[in-house]
């Protein structure tokens, strides 16, 4: 992004910087309860962004990356599960703890098939809310090879730590799926060819691979940002009837 007059770069300078603790989505429709947790998780180390409502959570963990998601169950327009489900099914990989006023067993056993990682029954204590979280994070960290934080190509610089694409003095925000298939195709970038169902199963963690385009509308989108003609594609190349190759 340009800046374009003395000053009003200096807002972008401070979101450079790395941030200083897990990254948390928290999804709570009581505005008092929200607030309460938002302070407690501050307080102890986490960078918190907040919404209160199914529909947004979705999107912004969709278009944000989160190391954790806080996903109370009851919500408007979208319920807790459904937002669970439907981040699962679109590859974001962040650890869910579902908070539920319902203790229920098929409550409990709804949350962990839509894909949460962990419930916790309303009322709560703040430390075992916590110690909660330290065990998903932990577990997360543990599963995670060393990866590639950032790679430069074509004069552009993928930041994949930061999930921004800097591009002739521009930064680019990557979504956290762009910035995941980015990173794998250049880490693969010596093969022929990375099948579809190679990167479903790689980048989007899919067991059994469905009938989806999701692979070729991610790298449509992908190539929007790093290509300067992305009909001609210089670096993300189609493998005709196969998938794709990274040449950067
Ligand atoms: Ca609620």
């Amino acid at each position: 992004m340009a800046r374009d007059a003395a000053g009003r770069g200096r807002n972008r300078v401070t979101r450079e910087q790395p941030a200083v603790g897990p990254r948390v989505l928290l999804v709570e429709d009581e505005p008092a309860l929200r607030r309460a947790l938002a302070d407690m998780l501050d307080g102890n180390g986490y960078v918190v962004e907040t919404c209160g409502d199914g529909a947004v959570a979705l999107r912004m963990a969709n278009e944000r990356g989160y190391d954790l998601i806080l996903l109370d169950v009851m919500l408007p327009s979208v319920d807790g599960y459904e937002v669970a489900a439907g981040l699962r099914q679109r590859g974001v990989h962040a650890s869910i703890l579902m908070l539920t006023a319902r203790d229920e067993l098929s409550d409990k056993v709804l949350g962990l098939k839509s894909g949460a990682d962990d419930y916790l029954t309303k009322p709560f204590e703040a430390e075992e809310l916590l110690a909660r979280m330290e065990a998903l994070l932990r577990r997360v960290s543990r599963g995670r090879t060393p990866e590639l934080a950032r790679y430069d190509f074509g004069g552009m610089r993928a930041d994949f730590s930061n999930r921004k694409l800097i591009r002739r003095g521009d930064t680019v925000d990557l979504s956290e799926q762009e910035s995941r298939l980015l990173q794998y195709l250049v880490e693969h970038r010596g093969e022929s060819v990375i099948t579809r169902d190679t990167l479903l199963r790689e980048v989007w963690g899919y067991e059994s691979v469905p009938i989806t385009r999701t692979v070729d509308v991610h790298i449509a989108w992908l190539r929007q940002k790093i290509e300067a003609d992305p009909k001609s594609p210089r670096f993300i190349i189609t493998v005709h009837g196969r998938g794709y190759r990274f040449a950067g």
